[in-house]
């Protein structure tokens, strides 16, 4: 286990990473072998009231064309991605208010019937919208921290609350749900030393899957003139993560693949076990902008999913069949 001022020293030094990729690579075999576990994401509404100064959906872009997928065609969607063979489907949008707790129960309880393992990803909600969530059988939720580092959270959040967001957090655990988190990397004015915290705080709250995000600045955002996050540097958030927090899941994330086109598959070898294909109907792919350059956006889902299936067994991996809840 490594402490803070290791932790700092492994993400400033660029000697030691060949090595610190190959430990996280040892590890990920070790606790959570060669499966890779595939989750169908759909996007299913890019409409948000908050203004995340790094997301291309935030409120005031007034260039996004603005979508939501009714009920009735996400489920559809969740079928067909069922049909495919997913045995995860992941629900994400920005916060979009028309999903009430019982439009949301309803989406949840059919897709549910398919016998499928679903997680959600729609962002701060009460207390009571999480259980509402959690007895309608949604069994995993992601909610990244974005930073650890209070101040630039304030400054990257306006109108939100860094407590709030841990608030979700705990209310998750606490009923139950799988939680997965994470942070961006590269953010303008983030310091590596913040980003050790990022990776304790992970440990602390012992999450059972954590996803990390290179920042890509969004042409319509206030971070537009930023520079990208350093490929190698968010590869080694995530290789340490998997140092860290050894049994979890870690998804080799779409963000990494528009840094580097090879870039999921460098992820899963190194302690990447996860990869959350787009199941969106390629009609709305486009407009769900978080960054800029996101990948296979005139892809059709089935498409995608045979595209990565052969990239994940050219590296000697399977696909998992089973639905890839933590291994304790
Ligand atoms: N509304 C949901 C889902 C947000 S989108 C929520 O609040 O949880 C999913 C993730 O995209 C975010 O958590 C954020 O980490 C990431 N993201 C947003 N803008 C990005 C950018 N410009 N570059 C890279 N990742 C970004």
């Amino acid at each position: 286990m490594y402490t803070k001022a290791e932790i700092i020293s492994l993400l400033e030094d660029d000697k030691q990473n060949d090595e610190l990729f190959s430990l996280a690579d040892k590890i990920r075999k070790e606790y959570v072998g060669d499966e890779v576990h595939l989750r169908g994401l759909i996007e299913f509404s890019n409409i948000c009231k908050n203004q995340c100064m790094y997301c291309g959906l935030q409120c005031t872009n007034k260039v996004v064309e603005r979508y939501r997928i009714e009920p009735e065609q996400v489920i559809e969607i969740a079928k067909t991605a069922s049909g495919m063979g997913y045995k995860t489907i992941v629900l994400q949008s920005g916060e979009d208010v028309y999903f009430t707790q019982d439009i949301m129960c309803h989406i949840i309880k059919e897709i549910k019937s398919l016998g499928v393992a679903l997680t959600l990803s729609i962002g701060e909600r009460s207390f009571e919208d999480y259980k509402a969530f959690k007895d309608a059988g949604a069994d995993r939720y992601l909610i990244r921290i974005e930073t650890t580092d209070k101040n630039l959270y304030k400054k990257l959040h306006p109108h939100m609350d860094f407590e709030n967001r841990l608030r979700c957090l705990k209310d998750l655990k606490g009923l139950g749900y799988e939680v997965g988190t994470g942070c961006l990397v590269g953010l303008p004015g983030q310091s590596i030393s913040s980003l050790a915290d990022d990776i304790l705080f992970f440990k602390e709250i012992d999450a059972d899957m954590i996803g990390i995000g290179p920042f890509i600045p969004h042409p319509q955002t206030p971070l537009k003139n930023s520079a990208a996050s350093d490929f190698t540097l968010a590869l080694k958030v995530m290789a340490l993560v998997r140092i860290m927090l050894k049994n979890i899941n870690i998804p080799a994330t779409t963000a990494m693949e528009t840094l580097n086109s090879n870039g999921r598959i460098i992820a899963l070898q190194s302690g990447a076990n996860v990869v959350m294909p787009n199941v969106t109907s390629t009609q709305y792919r486009d407009k769900y902008e978080i960054y800029p350059g996101k990948i296979c956006l005139n892809d059709a889902p089935e498409k995608c999913r045979i595209c990565i299936e052969n990239k994940i067994k050219s590296i000697g991996r399977t696909i998992s069949t089973d639905f890839g809840f933590r291994k304790k």
